[in-house]
Formats: structure tokens, sequence, C-alpha cells
């Protein structure tokens, strides 16, 4: 191959590759946004509390009825489906642990978010796609916003220590002040900012808790915070709001006289088992040793009317959960209420998640307000899958190939916001954008016009070269 024609190659697969096409160019007149999650948020439960801030903001701005997270409603994969647009087979942060079947490793929820492979495993997240089309972008203890994608981190980044405690209200209020001076002072374009909250709480009394009612009158307070804040620092006509979370909260079941545990399966024994992932709320997953699979399935598929196990190629695909290499052969569920005991009765909690995506009790919240929203709009409820193609929308990015649809979400802007890009897009199934895929450019109807430029201007340049 003649050199022209291989820089000519190479200038094309470079303008090409995702997220690589020539850089949007830094504009004064970009809006910014705040994507806020309150962890564990559960749809309904502003119903039993006064909740002022949460009223105004809705009547300022777009209240979805509720918001159905992917499957498994579990706080990092869900979090990781809002930044990518993915389900979670699909961008492989498949639970809060990170595990590995060959060393039997299995590490906690706040370990793992230090664990770079297992974030950057193939799927590029909002915050590197707007990096690498020239914005800023900060994230404030958000899940997997703690290591680098394909070797970038994030602009600026607060990761939170091991024993962070967690509802803290005068450090909420701080750590807010820390983010507006992100984007006053540092001029961020984009800022994810996580509170652990009501989700440590709902688990610890329980949903229906006075405790959890207070808190959720804390993150009320806090919402009134944030707007306040946003205002005070002159950002209110040019920063778009989205508060989210990740999942609900289902009342466990303690005493129940049907719990769940494996140790009283007739017919089950740890023996057959090579590695397993029980006793993390209502999931499980296990590696039977070889050529033990089929024995092991057939001794726990009926083996209690709330668990539900599936071999790996079985488990519906509605999940969109199971197409990983990460699952293993064998994994499962249990209905609300009811969490996994394993060797032993090791889980107290009061509150639990973790549930089919579909349970009422799963489902959690999508609010919205800024300049681009519409004023006082209540959406149907809609899947967290959509939420990251909204997010590229509002700051003008084109995002990774994901498997949500701009055409969802497109209602809740303004006219003036829901111009150009108002097609609504081709989207690809989590079919056909297998496990771990390439991400491929999405093809937005007129929505790249800086690849063609860029490849005209590349021939042109490589022909003077030649
Ligand atoms: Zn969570």
């Amino acid at each position: 191959m003649r050199r022209s024609a291989v820089l000519l190659a190479v200038a094309c697969a470079t303008l090409l590759a995702p997220g690589i096409g020539a850089p949007v160019q830094r504009q004064g007149s970009r809006n910014k946004l705040l994507l806020v999650s309150f962890d564990g948020f559960r749809w309904d439960y502003e119903q039993d509390v006064d909740t002022p801030n949460l009223d105004t903001m809705a009547l300022d701005g777009v209240k979805a009825r509720y918001m159905t997270p992917a499957f498994v409603t579990m706080t990092s994969p869900c979090h990781f489906t809002l930044v990518t647009g993915k389900y979670i087979e699909n961008h492989g942060v498949v639970h809060n642990m990170y595990y590995n079947t060959t060393s039997k490793v299995k590490l906690p929820y706040h370990a793992t978010l230090g664990i770079q492979r297992w974030w950057d495993n193939g799927s590029v997240p909002i915050w590197i796609t707007a990096q690498r089309q020239g914005l800023k972008t900060g994230s404030f203890f958000y899940p997997g916003g703690n290591v680098t994608y394909q070797g970038m981190a994030v602009t600026l980044s607060r990761k939170e220590g091991i024993l962070h405690n967690y509802k803290d209200e005068k450090e909420w209020r701080a750590n807010i002040d820390t983010v507006m001076t992100w984007f006053t002072k540092e001029d961020l374009d984009l800022v994810t900012l996580y509170f652990g909250e009501p989700d440590s709480t709902g688990h610890k009394f329980g949903p229906d808790s006075q405790e959890r009612k207070e808190m959720v009158a804390q993150v009320d307070r806090t919402v009134g915070y944030i707007r306040d804040s946003i205002r005070r620092s002159g950002l209110e006509s040019r920063l778009n709001l989205i508060i989210a979370s990740d999942h609900g909260m289902s009342t466990v079941n303690k005493s129940a006289s049907d719990l769940v545990e494996f140790h009283k399966f007739p017919n089950f024994t740890f023996k057959d088992i090579e590695f397993e992932l029980l006793d993390y709320g209502p999931n499980g997953m296990l590696l039977p040793k070889e050529g033990k699979a089929d024995k092991v399935y057939e001794a726990l598929k009926d083996a209690h009317p709330r668990l539900h196990v599936y071999k790996k190629e079985s488990f519906p695909k509605s999940f969109h959960y199971a197409n990983n290499p990460r699952i293993t052969p064998l994994l499962m569920y249990s209905d609300p209420g009811y969490v996994i005991h394993g060797r032993l009765n090791v889980q107290f909690n009061n509150g639990e998640h973790g549930f089919d995506n579909k349970a009422m009790d799963m489902q959690t919240i999508f609010r919205a307000v800024g300049p681009s929203f519409k004023r006082g709009l209540e959406v149907e409820p809609f899947e967290s899958v959509h939420v990251y193609e909204l997010m590229c929308k509002l700051l003008g990015i084109v995002p990774e190939a994901n498997d949500g649809d701009l055409s969802i979400l497109l209602p809740t802007l303004t006219p003036e916001t829901n111009g150009p890009l108002s097609t609504p897009l081709p989207t690809r199934t989590s079919e056909t954008n297998g496990p771990l895929s390439t991400p491929l450019p999405t093809s937005h109807s007129g929505g790249r016009p800086s690849l063609v430029t860029g490849l005209l201007a590349a021939v042109i340049l490589l022909a003077k070269v030649a």
C-alpha cells in the first residue's frame, strides 16, 4: 500500500472512530447540565411526605409519573445505564460487586467503585464522550466516575471515603457549593452529583418507616438548596437540571414462613458449586462445577415458589441482562419482599432492591427543569435507558451507540431546543447491539456534518501530500 493510501486509511479510521470525530467547538451559548441522583428514591416517596421543593420543580419543569430502571435494579449497574444509555448486559457493569469466577475474588460496593477493569470494559460513559467532543465534565461521588475510560479521566472528580457518612445534610450543601464553583469558576459543562440517600435509610428502616419519610424531607430541602444555588450562581438561564434515581425499594418480608433459604433446599449441595454470588438481596449467580450444571439446575428450578432460577441462555430476554460474558451459567431472582439466603441467613435489611424492574416498588423518579425544558409537563413512565440520549441532546454532543431512543424524551423539551435533531433516531436494539460490542457512531439524520466535512478535508489534504 502506498504511503498516501496508508495515511488516508488512518485518517479515515480516526474520523470514523466513535466519539473522535472533529471536536465540537466550545460554545459560550451552550447550556450546562447537572444530573443529580438520589439513590433509591422510589417513585411514590413524595406521596406521604410534604415536598414543597419537588412540587415547585414539577410546576417549573418536567415530571415523569415514574421511571423504570434497568434490570438488575442495583446501584452501580443502574447508574451506569443512566450515563451510557445501555441496558446492563450491553454495558457490562452487571453487579455492585466486582467478582472473578476463576480467582474467586469478590469485592464489596465501595471497593468496586475503584476497580478500573470492572467499569472500563468497552462502553464509554457520557463524561468521556463529552470530553472527546471538547466539553469539560465533573463527577461528584457518582458511581463510575472514579476510574478512567480508554485512558481518559473525568475532568474533575470526587470520590467518597470508605467510611463516608452518606446522610450528613451539611456536607450535602457543601458538596453542592463545590459543584456550583465547578460550573462558574472551572466552566464545566456537565456534572453528575450523587447522594447515597434515601437508599441507606430505606435499607435500614424500610420504605414505610418514619425515618425514610424524614430522609425524603431532607432530600426535598436539598432540591430547594440546589435550585437556590443555581439562581445565586447566575446559572438559572443556562443550566438544565435533571434529578433522577437508580431504583426503588421494597419492604423485606423478614418473618415470612417461606423464606428463600438455599441451606434448606433438598437435593441441593454447595459441593456442586464452583463459584457463588448469593446473599445480595434478591439476586444470585452460580457457576456449577464441571458436569454439574444440569444437576444443580434440576435441584433449584422448582425449589421455591418465590425463587426464579434460569440457565443463562433461557433468562428472559426482556430483562436485557444475561447476554454478557460476566454472567454465570445459572442466575436467579426472587419475588418482591424476599431476599435469597445462601449458606446462612446473613441479610437483615428491612428494605431491599434488586427485584424485577417492572415491579412497582422498583420504579423510580425523573424530574427536570431549566431553559431547555417545558414547564408544568407530566409525562408517562419511560425506561431509564432513554435519559442518556436526552443528555447528549441537551449538551449538543454526538452520542455513542446505545439502547435509548431520543424520540421518547424529546417532547419534554421546548420547541427551540427540540429543533434540528427532532427527527426520531433509528435505535439499535440490544439484540443487534451485542455484549461489549464495539461502539459505533449513532447515525443521526443530519446529526454529524463534521464527519463528512472532515473526510472531505482529509481526502483533499492527503491528495496534496501525495
Ligand atoms: Zn442504589
